[in-house]
């Protein structure tokens, strides 16, 4: 990486170091996974870690330390910091980001810019990883138990820009797991009740809501439109609505992400257009692997069965925070999705994670993603469902 002279280096505070012996330090010892060690007998490495305080540029370190008879130059100091930064200690205090947040903000995301330290480095600051999800423009169709626990999620993450769909009232039946409403929003249209609490939890959050419900495809390019990431937290009409969002999101390449529980097991999913397949390929490729599955999904149509909810809060706690990581790395690149063109499921009583479904690869025979004319039976199905859809 480039780093110039107008840099201010800064210790992370979230590194550890100590004097193991003398002139041996060794840093980062809560990860040992990445502890280093540094020899420093004439005392140099203390000296430069003292200036590093996020006050001075390097060319003010360069000067003080030769100020002190330290016999270093530009090259090696430049060099020696880059050795520190590779190894994830150093923070840029004069990155542009820094200065854009108040110090309210700074003082409410404390722990996020701490976590992003995690990833962060002279060219990479935490503020930007904070700064990326406050401009981020998130859309979460279905205000329910995913939806509403990823919307509080994106509170404290600092996500100001959300949208919204949804067309359902508060029922008591919600109130065992969907903890973003209380007593008093019985008989409330969800996003109603949602944008009181956002308001009252984050200020500065403006959610965009939406009242009413995707019937088409038309529906879901409209709410998708000018968003940076969909979270799909909703699923009827069933295997309708995850197409026409698939087709939306593809259309205009966005990302999204959708999940859901039964009982014992949790699954989300990512597509990235572009780089993955799409949730089309992922269609195409289980009715090639199982001749079975049109029937399983035509008879999950016809009979209109509807599974009684079977969520408690604890798993779907736990599946809120994998697709609110996801969410995260999206948004902040701090690393790579683990769901992305994968069907990752969850269980919930073992901890277990097993990938179900693996589309990474955008399959050329999509009808979607690729050049397919969807001639295949399961998408024949499903363009005569769409003629005929109508509610159970
Ligand atoms: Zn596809």
């Amino acid at each position: 990486m480039i780093i110039n002279m107008a840099m201010k280096p800064m210790v992370k505070k979230t590194i550890f170091m100590r004097e193991r012996e003398k002139g041996l330090f060794r840093i980062s010892e809560l990860f040992p996974d990445r502890a280093v060690e540094i020899e420093d007998e004439d005392g140099f490495f203390q000296l430069l870690i003292q200036q590093m305080d996020g006050t001075r540029t390097i060319d003010q370190i360069l000067a003080e330390l030769q100020s002190r008879d330290t016999p270093v130059t530009d090259d090696e100091l430049l060099e020696l910091i880059g050795d520190l930064d590779a190894i994830g200690l150093l923070d840029n205090m004069a990155s542009a980001a820094y200065s854009s947040f108040s110090s309210e903000e700074l003082e409410r995301y404390k722990a996020n810019l701490n976590y992003f330290r995690s990833f962060s480095s002279l060219a990479s600051s935490p503020w930007e990883m904070q700064q990326a999800l406050k401009s981020a423009k998130i859309t979460v169709i279905g205000v329910g138990t995913l939806g509403s626990g990823v919307l509080f999620n994106l509170a404290g993450l600092g996500v100001e820009n959300v949208r919204i769909i949804d067309f359902d009232h508060v029922e008591w039946s919600n109130l065992n797991r969907q903890l973003l409403f209380n007593e008093t929003d019985i008989g409330r249209r969800k996003i109603d009740a949602a944008n009181e609490f956002i308001h009252r939890f984050h200020s500065r959050m403006v959610l965009d809501c939406i009242p009413g419900e995707i019937r088409s495809a038309d529906d879901a390019e409209k709410a998708v439109t000018d968003s940076d990431f969909v979270v799909l937290a909703a699923d009827q009409p069933h295997f309708m609505l995850e197409r026409w969002v698939n087709q939306a999101c593809v259309k205009q390449g966005i990302p999204f992400i959708g999940g859901g529980v039964n009982a014992v097991e949790g699954q989300l999913y990512t597509v990235v257009p572009g780089q993955t397949g799409c949730l089309d390929c992922n269609y195409l490729l289980r009715s090639r692997q199982d001749e079975d599955y049109l029937r399983y999904i035509q008879s999950c149509i016809t009979s209109c069965f509807k599974m009684p909810s079977t969520a408690i809060a604890p798993n779907y706690m736990l599946l809120t925070g994998m697709v609110c990581g996801e969410v995260v790395r999206m948004i902040t690149k701090t690393n790579a999705l683990q769901s992305a063109g994968k069907v990752v499921s969850i269980h919930f009583e073992t901890f277990r994670t097993e990938i179900k479904m693996d589309f990474a690869s955008p399959t050329p025979e999509c009808p979607t993603c690729g050049h397919g004319k969807g001639e295949e039976a399961i998408f024949r199905y499903f363009r005569e469902l769409e003629k005929s859809i109508t509610p159970c």
